[in-house]
């Protein structure tokens, strides 16, 4: 069968669950393109509130990554943007000038923050809370800056407010109405939510309207239409969004908020389709995802031409993602009419439940201070359940004994736990008894259970718990750092941080290991990361080191070493090679070889001898061993080529001497070509120079090995002391954000280039970076000399030299 042709523009989180759907329909139905104007994979944005808030990295928030594209055959147009739609012709422009043909076509293109039409809204120090970019935005403001305002008390500018707090800004919320959350919250349940955000220190201004944002170049101060005024240098608007429907207003599509559909999310064109925040249905476009995860369902099946319950529009329920706050809404939660209501309300414990009815129906609830009933009540809000035979007020589950009976064990099969994704108890359970899933994680890769807010995973942990009785084990619930601990590498750090441990005993033992000893993952791990935390302090355990590094030479198939000594830059000299010569006779090498790092590798030495060697070399370790830099790799450039535009040698020389010897998460190779020609092949190091007219372009993430990876550009700057600034940063933030035996091409994948560029592009951080690496580098001495001069090493390290003697 001649595949059709499926485009979908926009790589959001609607669309590309309906391709996901699509693809557990059919893959081959479907040639299949994609088109971004993000430059990541598809991620999950709701988990931005807990990269904001800390809880999470903006690594860990990828729903499927680069390779998952390759795999099903994807072809993915990444930071490139739809902008004209020819619906006779059947193709999609792009700004890049790129024509992609469809013959379906699903636009997914979400929606765009408002922003408040006032003087000075475009000003520095104002933005939005939509995507990564806006995130990793005010991370780095309260890195300067102190005083934050947030326009919009919803749920969006509430969850960025307590992010904001956590990152240490003092942060004023500023909404129109007299209600928090006033779309999912009645008055009692908004007064409350409000004291306890003040109990965390935000501080509120109700029924303010926000008439100009005034300052220099960047935000000074909001002015309110009452007069007042307050100082702020960060400004966030979360005053609501609007569905991103210009691309399909000009291909001449139906519009109204949003892009009209019916009930197979067809558009007024045909094989024109919407989902998501663009799509309006019935007259509503929803903003949040488990109604557009309906909608994606309902389109794939349409889209595959399978027979398909038309979309009949969703019930949405809310629940704020602020650590310490139990708030949760759905359906109706206003009575008035033939809505009646059934409150709870403890004052002295801040409790409110309440429910709304709707006859015998039950159309709505409210729930603050405990919402484990929520899940339950949302299912019977969907199911439109008959009440008539229930006692109303025991749906509210009386606080006291029985409420701590788990509300997981009670439901029944067909209800929803995961309302994100429409996932089942009798899903989970099913997949536990017939998939083997054991954690969370596996019932996330099975069913898409708590992949999307993540509020169900609590729900899911328990469920696990009950259905595996004793063959549950709560250290698979997340990925650890060895199978010693129930710790993840980030945790650890975190724990090594805040209580100043210094030996990995210490940390073993503080941190409950399993075992006495640790295993071969975590020791090299834990002294990476405790020479890393304190390279002052931390006495480096060689013991815990793999045998290369540990002898300082890299063993071969027959027993012997190979000994490289440094040649910085790949540039020698004539004494340099009479000793090399020299030594190579006396202590019988096997071979000399010239190694692709620009140096020469001796090779067959015997252990007893490396002292030896390395004495009467008197030359530098290479390193060739090391998690480290391995060498900087040059052209002959100005010097004596005659397109070369710079001089890269004596810069490789500096940049090698400046990073030399410091540990770092894995090897790290780098080169200096002195024009585009690239004959020093920067484009596949992990930090590449490339000389241009005028300066230098450089190059990161690039492999040369198993994985090839072509570097991206980094940036460009004018002179050879920029470029040791920068790459000098650029390697102290690998050395602290990259997981032990991460190569650079893996972690610029998992950081995203974009992020990596904030930091890189942000003076103040390039400056702190290096002060950093500037400690770190106090403290290295050269590992040979530091064996030649001590007989306990040679001794310790090479005991035949001992028996010789
Ligand atoms: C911080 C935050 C927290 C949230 N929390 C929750 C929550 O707790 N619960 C909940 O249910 N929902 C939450 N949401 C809402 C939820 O994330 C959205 O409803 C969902 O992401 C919408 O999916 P979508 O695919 O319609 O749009 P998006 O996910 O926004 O995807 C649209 C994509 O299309 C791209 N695009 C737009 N125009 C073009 C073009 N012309 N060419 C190419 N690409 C284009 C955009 O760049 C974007 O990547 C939250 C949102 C945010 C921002
Ligand atoms: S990179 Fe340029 S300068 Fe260097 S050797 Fe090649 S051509 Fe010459």
């Amino acid at each position: 069968m001649n595949k059709k042709r499926l485009v979908l523009i926009g790589n959001g989180m609607a669309g590309v669950k309906t391709v996901e759907e699509i693809l557990k329909i059919s893959k081959e139905r479907f040639e299949i393109a994609i088109i971004g104007e993000e430059p990541y994979p598809n991620y999950n944005r709701i988990l931005l509130s807990k990269v904001l808030q800390g809880d999470t990295t903006v690594e860990d928030i990828t729903l499927n990554d680069w390779s998952w594209y390759a795999q099903n055959d994807i072809q993915l147009f990444t930071s490139e943007k739809a902008i004209h739609i020819e619906t006779v012709e059947k193709n999609v422009i792009t700004n890049n000038g790129t024509t992609i043909p469809y013959d379906e076509l699903i636009i997914a293109t979400g929606s765009k923050p408002f922003i408040l039409p006032i003087p000075g809204n475009d000003k520095e120090g104002v933005t939005t809370f939509r995507d990564i970019r806006d995130t990793v935005e005010m991370v780095n403001a309260s890195k300067k800056y102190h005083r934050a305002a947030v326009i919009g008390g919803g749920l969006l500018g509430l969850e960025a407010a307590r992010g904001l707090l956590n990152l240490g800004m003092d942060v004023t919320v500023v909404h129109l109405g007299n209600n928090l959350m006033d779309r999912q919250l009645d008055a009692t349940a908004a007064s409350l939510l409000k004291a306890d955000l003040e109990g965390q220190g935000m501080r509120f201004l109700l029924e303010k309207n926000t008439t100009a944002i005034t300052g220099g170049k960047r935000v000074e101060r909001l002015k309110f239409s009452d007069g007042e005024e307050i100082d702020c240098d960060l400004v966030v608007m979360a005053a609501g969004i609007k569905p991103n429907i210009e691309l399909a207003q000009q291909a001449g599509l139906t519009t109204n908020r949003g892009i009209i559909v019916n009930d197979y999310l067809q558009t007024s064109i045909p094989h024109i389709y919407a989902v998501g925040e663009c799509a309006e249905h019935n007259g509503i476009a929803y903003g949040l995802v488990a109604p557009l995860f309906e909608q994606s369902k309902v389109l794939a099946q349409a889209i595959c031409e399978l027979d398909v319950t038309p979309y009949q529009g969703s019930i949405v329920s809310t629940q704020l993602k602020v650590s310490g706050v139990e708030v949760f809404s759905a359906g109706e939660f206003i009575e008035g009419g033939e809505k009646k209501a059934l409150r709870i309300f403890d004052e002295q414990d801040a409790l409110y439940k309440k429910l709304v009815f709707n006859g015998k129906k039950i159309v709505g609830a409210v729930l603050f201070g405990d919402s484990r009933e929520g899940t339950r009540l949302f299912s019977m809000i969907k199911k439109q359940a008959d009440i008539s035979d229930t006692v109303k007020v025991s749906l509210l589950q009386p606080i006291g004994g029985e409420a701590e009976e788990s509300v997981v064990a009670t439901m029944d099969a067909e209800e929803i736990i995961c309302g994100c994704n429409g996932v089942s108890k009798g899903s989970i359970v099913q997949a536990i008894h017939e998939q083997g899933c054991i954690s969370v994680d596996g019932i996330k890769a099975c069913t898409s259970a708590s992949r999307s807010c993540g509020g169900c995973k609590s729900m899911i942990s328990e469920l696990l718990e009950i259905t595996l009785g004793e063959s549950f084990k709560p250290e698979f619930q997340k990925e650890t750092l060895c199978g010693c601990t129930s710790l993840s590498r980030d945790e650890v750090i975190e724990e090594i941080r805040n209580k100043k441990l210094m030996h990995t005993r210490e940390v073993m033992n503080v941190l409950g290991w399993t075992t006495l000893e640790g295993c071969s993952k975590c020791r090299p791990s834990l002294n990476y990361y405790l020479g890393m935390i304190h390279p002052v302090e931390y006495e480096d355990e060689n013991e815990s080191r793999f045998v290369n590094e540990r002898l300082h030479a890299n063993i071969q198939k027959d027993g012997s070493f190979g000994v490289v000594p440094r040649m910085y830059g790949g540039v020698t000299n004539s004494d340099q090679l009479r000793k090399i010569a020299d030594v190579a006779d006396k202590y019988k090498a096997k071979l000399l070889k010239v190694t692709g790092g620009q140096r020469i590798d001796i090779f067959g030495i015997e252990k007893e001898d490396l002292p030896k060697v390395w004495e009467e070399l008197d030359m530098p370790s290479g390193y060739a061993y090391g998690k480290t830099l391995r060498t900087v790799k040059t052209c002959v450039g100005e010097t004596f080529c005659r397109f070369g535009t710079q001089d890269s040698m004596s810069l490789g020389i500096a940049l090698e001497k400046r990073l030399e010897r410091i540990g770092s998460p894995h090897k790290f190779k780098m080169a200096v070509s002195a024009c585009p020609r690239n004959c020093a092949e920067s484009g596949i190091k992990d930090f590449g120079v490339v000389g241009v007219e005028g300066g230098f372009e450089m190059y990161v993430g690039g492999n040369g090995g198993t994985h090839l990876r072509s570097a991206d550009l980094l940036g460009k700057v004018k002179t050879a002391e920029e470029v040791i600034e920068y790459a000098s940063a650029y390697f102290q933030y690998y050395r602290e954000t990259g997981i032990y035996l991460e190569r650079t091409s893996k972690w610029v994948e998992r950081m995203g280039l974009e992020n990596i560029k904030v930091v890189m592009e942000d003076p103040k951080q390039r400056q702190e970076l290096n002060e950093r690496l500037n400690i770190a580098a106090t403290v290295l001495e050269d590992p040979w000399k530091k064996i030649i001069g001590s007989e306990k090493l040679k001794n310790e390290l090479f005991e035949k030299v001992t028996v010789e003697q």
